[in-house]
């Protein structure tokens, strides 16, 4: 593990780890969405009756689940999951250098919602941007102009308008905590950090065998009588979770981090000897939901307005096709096909430029 690096160099070097450091604590967090959302996208697809609301709220399922993850290395460990895995811990800014210096409960709150809040917060930005980029491109937002609600309309324009600057300005004021703290000007690499007067350092030795002493699963049944015993089962099992959540929890993240480069650009050679295989037949086509929209009667009509289908679009997690208008308004409601509730969005749909379908 990283941490046991991290014990080699105490001594050699100072606490404050170096950009390298940083930069891939920073990677590993952002590893663990996609990995999340995989995991409820195969849910989702595998019972989409079932399962399928699980996927509109993928989002909200890991807010909730980073929550309990983030808050648990906080309490225990002084710092979030992927800064623990690099044996990095934070520090109050003020008693920084001291080996013994730790949070406050107040700025572990703070620094659970920085961990959490902010980067959610942040997602749904940016989806927002994304779907009013792509109503506006599409002419929706022009074509209620002139009518109702144009001072919703305006607001919106204004926000594609204003977001890309603001989203740079993010980025660049990170950035330049990044290049401060590499040329030692700053002893935090992040404005988020600065803000509520934190910084990161390396774990010492002594963290080390006190974190090693709090994973220990507990011997507390030798000895007991079996009344004792069944008392104390809520107690250890509470134990039990917490040490599996401590030790697996990094392997986990390890063959993700495997994962993540096996499909990465530096491995395309690997990949590229798998595609010479031959062509495979193609999927079985996906069977219509339950409670799913019905097909209609003739190929060329749309299965959400039941007519003649104009300005066609195929949907490609499902295969289906449909108008344009009618299938990109069911997904921005609904996240899914409408025939097989397959989870779905908008970027999955692909235009198809025919004259005539009979
Ligand atoms: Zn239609």
């Amino acid at each position: 593990m990283a941490e046991f690096a991290a014990h080699l160099n105490q001594g050699t070097s100072n606490a404050n780890p170096t950009i390298f450091e940083i930069v891939a604590e920073e990677s590993m967090a952002s590893v663990l969405r996609p990995a999340v959302s995989y995991a409820l996208k195969v849910l989702a697809s595998s019972n989409p009756d079932r399962w399928g609301w699980i996927w509109r709220f993928g989002d909200e399922c890991h807010l909730c689940l980073d929550y309990v993850v983030q808050n648990h290395y906080l309490k225990n460990f002084g710092g979030s999951i992927s800064e623990h895995f690099y044996g990095l811990k934070r520090v109050d800014r003020g008693d920084a250098g001291k080996g013994e210096a730790g949070l406050s409960s107040f700025q572990k709150y703070l620094s659970l919602i920085m961990l959490v809040g902010v980067p959610y917060a942040k997602l749904k930005l940016d989806q927002l941007f994304e779907r009013l980029r792509e109503e506006y491109a599409s002419g929706y937002l022009s074509s209620y102009s002139s009518r109702k609600r144009s001072y919703f309309i305006h607001l919106k324009r204004t926000f594609i308008y204003v977001y890309p600057f603001l989203h740079f300005t993010w980025e660049t004021i990170f950035l330049c905590y990044h290049l401060l703290y590499i040329f030692k000007f700053s002893s935090v690499h992040s404005p988020l950090l600065h803000a509520i007067g934190v910084s990161l350092e390396r774990l010492t030795r002594q963290d080390i065998v006190t974190h090693s002493a709090q994973n220990r699963l507990p011997s507390i049944l030798s000895g007991m009588t079996v009344a004792e015993r069944i008392s104390a089962i809520p107690s250890s099992v509470t134990q039990l979770i917490t040490s599996v959540l401590a030790n697996g929890l990094p392997v986990v993240v390890f063959f993700l981090k495997f994962i993540d480069w096996w499909y990465s650009s530096d491995n395309k050679g690997a990949l590229q000897s798998a595609m010479q295989l031959p062509v495979p037949p193609p999927p079985p086509q996906p069977k219509p939901a339950q409670h799913g929209v019905q097909l209609p009667p003739h190929p060329a009509q749309c299965p959400l307005c039941k007519k003649v289908r104009t300005n066609p679009a195929a949907l490609s997690s499902s295969g289906y096709v449909f108008c344009y208008p009618c299938i990109y308004k069911y997904l921005n409601q609904h996240g899914c096909c409408p025939v097989t509730h397959l989870p779905s969005a908008s970027k999955q749909l692909v235009r198809l430029y025919v004259d005539d379908e009979n």
